[in-house]
């Protein structure tokens, strides 16, 4: 089974998209985190990924499109997988409906995640990732911060903020290509009757466990 995650920065599809993958078993493929490794292990993947992604900007489909292809047909990701971060774009969708049509697969789930803008922008600047690369648990400093400051729960390594999430530039960029570029995906799936909207908000008190939850109750049943 193939699910997707859609929706903007902040919305908490890495969150969600984690919950996911632990209870189902299936990897979580997000393309910002194969990037951000890269980047790290300065390959040349990593160096020319980190031109665009230091402003903000998308990186071409030329590169990201091969990197997916690639994940997907590692052995693990055959049973299932939960793609966070891509399609971002109607040809990178295009493309995924290709690769997936030759191994005889679909886009079975689309899960849209939505927030209120306020929202939004708050959470990206609190936001705080654990640097084990095998850990990654993403925390809030307001909504679920740490017990331990600036240490992750999980494993103890330390919390860095990513560097596009500091720039406030970077993070309107990435939010009006969002607004450009990505949601037009929402009626893309919804023709094809995939579409699943959620709305995570701490004014409704509906967060990502919550959402997370109820999908595994739809897919279990
Ligand atoms: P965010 O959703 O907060 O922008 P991600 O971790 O999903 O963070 O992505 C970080 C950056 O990696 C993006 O700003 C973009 O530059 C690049 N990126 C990730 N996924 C894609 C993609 N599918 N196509 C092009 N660029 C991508
Ligand atoms: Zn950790």
């Amino acid at each position: 089974m193939v699910i997707l995650m859609l929706g903007a920065q902040g919305t908490g599809k890495g969150t969600v998209a984690g919950l996911l993958s632990e209870s189902l078993g299936w990897p979580q493929i997000s393309t910002g985190d194969i990037f951000r490794k890269n980047i790290k292990e300065e390959t040349p993947l990593g160096i020319e990924a980190n031109q665009y992604i230091s402003k903000g900007q998308l990186v071409p489909d030329e590169i990201t499109v091969p990197m997916v292809v690639d994940r997907l047909n590692e052995p693990d990701a055959q049973a299932g997988a939960i793609l966070d971060g891509f399609p971002r774009n109607i040809a990178q969708a295009e493309k995924l409906d290709e690769i997936l049509a030759e191994k005889g697969k679909k886009v079975d789930l689309v899960i849209n995640l939505t927030s209120p803008k306020d929202e939004i922008i708050e959470r990206i600047l609190n936001r705080r990732v654990c640097s084990n690369q095998a850990c990654k648990t993403t925390y809030n400093l307001t909504m679920h911060p740490p017990v331990k400051e600036g240490i992750c729960d999980k494993c103890g390594a330390e919390l860095v903020q990513r560097q596009d999430d500091s720039d406030e530039q970077a993070i309107k960029n990435r939010l009006d290509i969002y607004d450009e570029k990505t949601l037009p995906l929402v009626e893309f799936y919804d023709k094809k009757g995939v579409l699943c909207t959620e709305e995570i908000s701490e004014k409704t008190g509906r967060l990502g466990k919550d959402v997370a939850d109820d999908i595994l109750k739809k897919i279990n049943q």
